[in-house]
């Protein structure tokens, strides 16, 4: 078990009251305490659980972090993520406007010629970090790529279909660089 300290949200049961007394960031409800805020659990020796707000730095992402995101912007060479979270740092908020970028090179082993055929606009994507300084990602490696997509055409949800994905709506067939956790909602 990790000694780190246990990160509650609000709502989060953190004990009776028969075991603890009210402190600061939490409530009683029946006899029940719970956290009134994000932070970590602080229990002192007179048994006074309190949620000391966090006051930390969002998490910024390190060399070999596996972030999720979406694509915002479809270029000729390169596509740009913007990062919404970081695997294993879940709860904490990546601080807004954390842009990723990857390049053409980067996508798949192997030559790529469109871009386009790789990534489409607003598609989640799970990449590792190449480069955490200039946020370089890559999506080379079966988990990685594509894990949500939209239809271009009629903005239904893509199911993947082998090495494809289609519409149930339209029927419409699109290619991408898919993860292999395509569509099970998993990071
Ligand atoms: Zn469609």
């Amino acid at each position: 078990m990790a000694k780190e300290k246990r990160i509650v949200v609000p709502g989060d049961f953190l004990g009776t009251s028969e075991e603890f007394t009210p402190g600061k960031g939490v409530y009683d409800e029946k006899g029940n305490i719970y956290a009134s805020l994000t932070g970590a659990v602080n229990i002192n020796d007179k048994r006074v659980v309190q949620v000391v707000p966090r006051v930390e730095t969002p998490p910024t992402p390190d060399e070999g972090d596996i972030v999720v995101g979406r694509i915002e912007d479809l270029r000729d060479t390169l596509a740009v993520v913007s990062i919404a979270c970081i695997k294993g740092k879940e709860r904490r908020e990546v601080a807004a406007s954390t842009q990723g970028i990857i390049h053409i090179s980067n996508i798949k082993s192997g030559y790529v010629t469109d871009l386009q055929h790789e990534f489409g606009y607003l598609d989640l994507v799970k990449a590792k970090v190449i480069d955490a300084k200039t946020l370089r990602l890559s999506t080379e490696g079966k988990d990685l790529g594509v894990i949500k997509a939209i239809c271009s055409r009629c903005k239904g949800d893509l199911k993947r279909k082998g090495h494809v994905l289609t519409c149930e709506r339209c029927k419409r067939v699109e290619v991408r660089k898919i993860s292999e956790d395509y569509g099970k909602g998993l990071v």
